[in-house]
């Protein structure tokens, strides 16, 4: 158990945090010992992965943290078509998609590059490219810090939606996601029809990709696009792109001709925030350290002292004058600290 602990490297945003206290959880055995600790009955506690999508509002977070750090990948089931394969908590989901790509296993190419640990992915279903945790993920076991079980949740249990889980809205904070098993396939059905995945395999010179060239393109992609949090603090996209009834969709559009929509559930169109943010004016601009990123309006960024609260504040302008501008409420997906 640590006293004091520095949260700056579990940070995606690069804020100067510090937790009161903090524990390191290599293995189930440390957990069950730490939820019989006073520190832990007693405290706030927060369950921490990469901390890339987390934003930290003040710099002192007054409870623990539970930092997720145990290992392990093996496969439990084996069929000529597929592979089940579980993957614990705390290993790094990009490392993890790799070692499945290299290996031949499909299902999780077009999530390459994601930043944060395995066992956030399925808080907020993880989505890029077409492609949504739910869509490979089989089960998961969790660890319930009231009761002290384990659980194992199936993917009806998860309630899975659009940047949301169970463990995201009801359960939240209840249930420690100590390992998630995944459905790949040896036979992969390549998913190219999002985003500019086939004209990067072009420019790539790749005309039959297969399962690495697919990652290796949306790389390339999230390269060019995206802020490295290592270079410059980030933690992806800030808000989640907004649900809106198509009769909405349809007064916007006679007004924005060239307002960014996409089909969703029946009657309801996907807005894309980003592009909200940036007809409202605001991609590119900076406020002290804080700032819209200048390449994606859908990126705030710490250009390098901004605090937590000087994020937040940018964040609530926005979300403001997107409100007054399009009547569009957009909500984060990063998760408030
Ligand atoms: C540059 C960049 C690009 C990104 N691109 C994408 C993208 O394309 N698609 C996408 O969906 N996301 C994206 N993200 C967001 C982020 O990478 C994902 O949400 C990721 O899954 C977070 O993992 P983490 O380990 O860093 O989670 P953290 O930030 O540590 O935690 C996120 C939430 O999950 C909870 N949590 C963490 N671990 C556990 C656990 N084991 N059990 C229970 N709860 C837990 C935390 O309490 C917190 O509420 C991006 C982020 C960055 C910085």
């Amino acid at each position: 158990m640590y006293r004091n602990y520095p949260l700056n490297h579990s940070n995606t945003f690069g804020l100067d945090v510090m937790a009161a206290w903090a524990v390191k959880i290599p293995d189930l055995k440390d957990l069950e010992k730490i939820t019989k600790e006073r520190v832990f009955m007693e405290e706030k506690h927060l369950i921490l992965g990469g901390g890339s999508n987390c934003l930290f509002l003040d710099d002192y977070f007054e409870g623990l943290a539970i930092l997720i750090e145990n290992k392990g990948i093996s496969i439990t089931n084996e069929t000529d078509e597929s592979v089940a394969v579980s993957v614990a908590a705390g290993e790094d989901w990009a490392g993890f998609v790799e070692k499945m790509v290299n290996s031949g296993y499909g299902g999780l190419e077009n999530l390459s590059l994601i930043p944060g640990k395995v066992g956030a992915a399925p808080m907020q279903n993880i989505g890029a490219y077409g492609v949504e945790l739910k869509d490979v993920f089989n089960s998961l076991q969790a660890f319930d810090l009231e009761t002290g079980d384990l659980v194992d949740f199936n993917k009806e249990a998860c309630d899975f939606g659009y940047r949301s889980s169970i463990f995201k809205t009801t359960l939240r904070n209840r249930f420690v996601i100590l390992s998630v098993e995944f459905l790949l396939n040896k036979r992969p059905v390549l998913n190219l029809g999002y985003g500019s995945i086939k004209q990067e395999l072009e420019r790539m010179g790749v005309d039959k990709p297969g399962i690495i060239e697919v990652s290796q393109a949306v790389i390339n992609i999230r390269k060019s696009k995206l802020p490295d949090p290592a270079e410059l603090g980030n933690a992806g996209s800030f808000f989640k792109n907004p649900v809106v009834h198509n009769l909405v969709f349809n007064d916007l559009k006679s007004e924005y001709p060239d307002i960014v929509g996409y089909p969703d559930h029946e009657g309801a169109t996907k807005l894309a925030a980003g592009w909200l943010i940036e007809k409202a004016g605001w991609k590119g601009y900076r406020s002290g350290d804080a700032g819209v990123h200048h390449k994606q309006a859908l990126v705030l960024v710490n250009y390098g002292k901004a605090t937590g609260r000087d994020i937040y504040g940018l964040a609530m302008q926005i979300q403001h004058s997107v409100k007054e501008k399009f009547g569009v409420h957009i909500e984060p997906e990063v998760n408030l600290i």
